[in-house]
């Protein structure tokens, strides 16, 4: 049985046993795509986690000196989250002096670039692609339908153990795992493919109506990648196996230009590939 399907089946018999309907949870659809999702998180208590634990990451990694880096960092996702029409979101960037190629967006609008991967967008719009992939994630809501999937596959297990009155594992901790915090990884976290191609989607559309050209979209991935092969070492072939593969990413990004093309011409401000920062 294809493994979604097995999750939404103990999920059901989940909601059965405790007598919620599944009218009051799951059914949700991702923005662009309009993918079905199963999300059994309500979308405030995701957003307060994201915001705890956005504290906590944080707060263990220095900031970085680089105060003009730090400013287009701020820019560049004020831009998206101009565009993003999540006004409830309590938006914050932040950069973080580390060399790791890394970056992520939690749920509420708390993003966080590391240093090491400035570089590997070498431009203010190769910066747009990266954060605007990352911020797709989170208004996609992927984190909260990883943990949902996490929850509705332990389902069964986690409602035997309730019942015989033992601990059930905290969402902080779940929502920590979903984004992948606390990893060995150092990289973007690899979500599933599906998720990944929808974050791409609803990425480079994001960063076309912010006003950068997602032209450089299919190149900057195509960067990481290369990075990705000599740096990674015994996480490759992991990383692939979730991530689509370079060459169907960059073919998939280019059948969406046409569509970001058209979003980045009517643009109200038109920053082109913006600041090089190298
Ligand atoms: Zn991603």
């Amino acid at each position: 049985m294809n493994p979604d399907r097995r999750q939404i089946i103990q999920t059901i018999g989940l909601f059965g046993i405790t007598g919620i309907g599944c009218s009051l949870c799951g059914c949700k659809s991702a923005p662009v795509t309009q993918r079905r999702q199963l999300i059994l998180i309500p979308e405030g208590q995701e957003i307060a986690l994201g915001a705890q634990a956005f504290q906590e990451t944080v707060a263990s990694e220095a900031l970085s000196a680089n105060q003009p880096m730090a400013e287009i960092v701020n820019r560049v996702g004020k831009r998206i989250a101009g565009v993003a029409e999540r006004n409830d979101y309590e938006w914050e960037f932040r950069l973080i002096a580390s060399e790791q190629q890394n970056a992520f967006c939690l749920p509420g609008g708390k993003v966080a670039i590391y240093e090491g991967i400035l570089p590997v967008c070498q431009n203010e719009a190769g910066l747009a692609v990266v954060m605007a992939h990352e911020v797709a994630h989170a208004l996609a809501r992927h984190g909260g339908e990883r943990m949902s999937h996490s929850m509705a596959a332990d389902g069964v297990k986690r409602v035997a153990e309730k019942l015989a009155g033992k601990f059930v594992p905290d969402k902080q901790q779940l929502l920590m795992q979903a984004y992948g915090l606390g990893t060995k990884y150092g990289v973007l976290l690899p979500y599933n493919r599906r998720q990944e191609s929808e974050a791409d989607h609803i990425g480079v559309n994001l960063m076309a109506r912010a006003g950068y050209d997602p032209v450089v979209a299919p190149d900057f991935w195509r960067r990481f990648a290369g990075l990705k092969g000599e740096q990674q070492g015994g996480l490759a072939d992991e990383f692939l196996s979730t991530h689509p593969s370079d060459e169907r990413r960059a073919r998939d990004l280019l059948a969406l230009m046409d569509e970001a093309r058209s979003i980045y011409d009517r643009a109200p401000q038109k920053i082109g590939i913006g600041q090089r920062l190298i």
